[in-house]
């Protein structure tokens, strides 16, 4: 196969674009098709002033909708200064190339605002959303069944809340108004482990990455989670719950979290439950006891170490810095955290990446979870639960029935009836655990595919065309 010229300083959307051609020409989709997968199908910018403490201000965002193959469209809004269109069209892709690798029936789309939401009280995020969300609503960018938002960096619950309620305002008499977002509160018609999905998702891709033995061989490690030394990037809401699983139940080390203000340091092992209240209080992790400090949080990212997370956000790592990675493992939390020419110069150093599209893909798995939620008006678990119980503990007296007694960890085990926690985990576990199947599969048996990236993308393009196809637009 031809390697694809490499151009330096490929912007994101071009950046994506690329990998997927990887994927294209490997897999020899045909041009027509591929063409009219690539592309974002609508791009709405819009522009809108809001009066804060008496000044009008202006603000500029985006919704981007990449495919409607399947609807609604799903993604995330960001409120960061690093949003524009290019950044916005490049996420909206990787919705659609995520929700196909992981089975989840939605289309790909995403939204930011150019804003740094640190400069702004809460009182102000709250008008500017409330705006923004009428804005989108008004031009058919906000609705359960075309297209539903998330939270995404610089996002969160609360932002969520504040969309639905506009949206129930505009549209009372939409029965499922509630589904227009997801991200929500609980309280307000959110689920159960959304706001840890994401960084759950990325526990169980490592999870499920470390139950194939021959693939973690090729890395160089082996053995079990236990004991690996990681290094995050950004103890967000994605780093730190990958941090704080890895660490608590699986007993990986991490030994480095990267955040704004540098990095702190501890190859022992970081208390991340503690680093979090300190960033929280402090705003960095300067001056953190448990750790050794330092200034160049970049540089960190090139500390040896088996297991590398980037979950901040995109381009961080590129050509000027991928030939000095010395991890062996990159678990792409991120979005686009490693650029087109830095995949390849990764590939050939021989370091293994498990790609963005699947490894954070469970945020939007639990939103598709809390939508089904929402559009059917109640809680996983709710009719089933007790009566689970009583099945039980009817199993386990019919056991000891026979003579002898059931151990108290199996009796409790049994007598247990799921909640909508324990369903969602399931939910989430199931789906990364199945997507990492099949791209291994697909990596080990398709030739010319020699990475996890190419693998997923070869997967979720096939599935695209062939929904492409039976919508007869070929
Ligand atoms: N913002 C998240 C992502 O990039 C979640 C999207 C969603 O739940 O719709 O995948």
């Amino acid at each position: 196969m031809a390697e694809p010229t490499i151009h330096a300083g490929l912007n994101f959307r071009q950046s994506v674009d690329h990998m997927v051609d990887r994927a294209i020409e490997v897999m020899d989709l045909d041009r027509d098709i591929a063409a009219a997968i690539k592309p974002c199908t609508s791009v709405l910018q819009v522009t809108f002033p809001v009066l804060i403490k008496g000044r009008v201000q202006v603000f500029t965002g985006w919704r981007a909708v990449h495919s409607i193959h399947r609807q609604p469209s799903k993604g995330g809004i960001r409120y960061a200064l690093t949003v524009d269109q290019n950044e916005v069209e490049a996420l909206a892709a990787l919705m659609t190339y995520k929700c196909a690798i992981v089975d989840v029936p939605f289309g790909g789309s995403k939204g930011g605002l150019y804003i740094d939401p640190r400069e702004y009280s809460r009182d102000d995020i709250q008008i500017i959303t409330r705006r923004f969300a009428r804005e989108l609503a008004n031009k058919g960018f906000l609705s359960p069944a075309e297209n539903v938002p998330a939270p995404d960096v610089g996002t969160g619950q609360r932002e969520m809340a504040w969309i639905a309620d506009t949206y129930k305002h505009l549209y009372p008499e939409d029965i499922n108004h509630i589904a227009c977002v997801t991200g929500k509160p609980v309280e307000h018609g959110g689920i159960r482990g959304r706001t840890e999905a994401t960084g759950r998702g990325v526990q169980y891709a490592l999870q499920e990455f470390f139950r194939h033995p021959d693939e973690v061989k090729k890395t160089g490690m082996e053995g079990s989670l236990a004991g690996k030394k990681i290094v995050i990037q950004g103890l967000g809401n994605v780093g730190f719950y990958a941090a704080q699983f890895l660490s608590e139940e699986d007993d990986a080390k991490i030994i480095a979290v990267i955040e704004r203000d540098g990095v702190v340091i501890n190859q022992k092992g970081l208390d991340i439950q503690a680093l979090s209240y300190y960033l929280c209080d402090n705003g960095g992790v300067k001056g953190f006891a448990g750790g050794e400090y330092s200034e160049d949080g970049a540089a960190a990212l090139e500390l040896e170490c088996d297991i590398l997370i980037p979950a901040a956000l995109e381009g961080v790592i590129d050509a000027s810095n991928a030939n000095r990675i010395k991890a062996k493992l990159i678990a792409e939390a991120a979005n686009g955290p490693v650029t087109f020419e830095a995949d390849r110069i990764l590939q050939k150093k021989g370091v293994s990446i498990l790609p963005d599209a699947y490894v954070n893909a469970g945020g939007v798995i639990v939103s598709y979870f809390e939508w089904i939620r929402n559009l059917s008006h109640i809680r996983f678990g709710r009719m089933e639960r007790r009566f689970d119980e009583t099945r039980g503990r009817h199993i386990v007296q019919a056991l000891e029935s026979l003579g002898g007694k059931v151990p108290n960890y199996l009796r409790d085990e049994l007598i247990r009836g799921a909640d909508e926690f324990d369903l969602v985990r399931s939910g989430l576990d199931d789906s990364m655990r199945l997507a990492l199947q099949d791209i291994i599969t697909t990596k080990l048996t398709m030739e010319k595919v020699e990475d996890y990236r190419t693998a997923a993308y070869v997967i979720s393009l096939s599935k695209l065309a062939r929904s492409y196809q039976d919508l007869g637009v070929f």
